[in-house]
């Protein structure tokens, strides 16, 4: 596929960068991940928002704008062919590369901007008899504290996502040491209890998720299924009748078991399917 380096265009193989990039060394960058179903993107204008801001918290000096990273997107997905596929464009902005191994902020470095892009799978059916349904483990949380800004400095959720992987799962939800549901290690998570949809507010301790923002909009507009952003204990968690998680790569995916125990009544759930109704109907028109 043809990659985005540092103002050029080239295969993805041919790319290179310098083992000083602090992006390496640091983990010190910013990153997105935005989804285009043949050519159409979800959620791309608070995506670019959200890269801006994590930009900003961390100092990273990039000039881009918004408008900018539209164009280069949307470009980078054109030149994939993407009029005809599912890719997802992977963004990152690492500090740059210094002349030296130092943790301070090097001054006069120009940002290192990588992006690519990588097929990605057609939408599940709106169909709760056909749709792909995840297990999860459960651990601790046991990252920073600053999981609003979306680093690549990813170990912490690396590890948690093994947590899951390692025992077949394909999941790890995670929660603080209030015993209170924060996220899963790469997915916003939900739960729904007598009918009303249920997820944790949005603070330092998860990831203000596209997908979570789109659900959450697009349910309120719609009206027919209550939304509430709120603490939900563990407790709630595990009698809870249907669990979801979401992500721009997993919409909003259904979990039925969670550490070996069925979710309910194991199966998907009515609220999930009349929720990924709605949110299909809305994910293009959302800005
Ligand atoms: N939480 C974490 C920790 C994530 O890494 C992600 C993105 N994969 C999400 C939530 C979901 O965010 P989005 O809907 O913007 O993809």
């Amino acid at each position: 596929s043809i990659a985005y380096l540092n103002g050029e265009y080239l295969p993805l193989e041919e790319a290179r960068i310098s083992p000083l990039d602090r992006g390496f060394l640091f983990g010190d960058g910013i990153y997105e991940v935005i989804p285009y179903y043949n050519g159409k993107s979800v959620g791309l204008v608070p995506h670019i928002e959200r890269m801006i801001d994590g930009l900003a918290s961390v100092e990273i000096k990039c000039k881009k704008s918004a408008d900018e990273w539209k164009v280069l997107l949307d470009d980078l997905i054109a030149r994939n062919e993407g009029a005809t596929n599912n890719l997802g464009v992977y963004v990152h902005v690492s500090r740059g590369t210094d002349v030296k191994r130092f943790h301070a902020y090097p001054e006069n470095v120009e940002p290192t901007i990588f992006c690519f892009t990588f097929a990605i799978k057609d939408p599940e059916p709106v169909d709760r008899e056909k749709v792909h349904a995840y297990t999860v483990t459960t651990s601790e949380d046991l990252r920073w504290k600053r999981c609003h800004i979306k680093s690549t400095a990813l170990l912490g959720n690396v590890m948690h996502f093994q947590q899951g992987h390692a025992s077949g799962n394909s999941e790890c939800l995670l929660y603080n040491a209030n015993n209170e549901l924060t996220e899963g290690s790469s997915v916003n998570a939900y739960i729904v209890k007598d009918g009303v949809v249920i997820t944790p507010i949005q603070d330092n301790q998860i990831l203000p998720g596209i997908t979570r923002r789109i659900i959450i909009d697009s349910l309120v507009a719609d009206g027919s299924i209550k939304v509430e952003e709120r603490n939900v204990t563990m407790d709630e968690v595990y009698s809870a009748d249907e669990v979801w998680i979401s992500s721009s790569s997993k919409e909003i995916a259904p979990i039925t078991q969670i550490d070996g125990k069925p979710v309910g009544n194991g199966k998907v759930g009515p609220v999930w399917e009349a929720a990924f109704r709605i949110y299909t109907d809305a994910k293009f028109t959302h800005s």
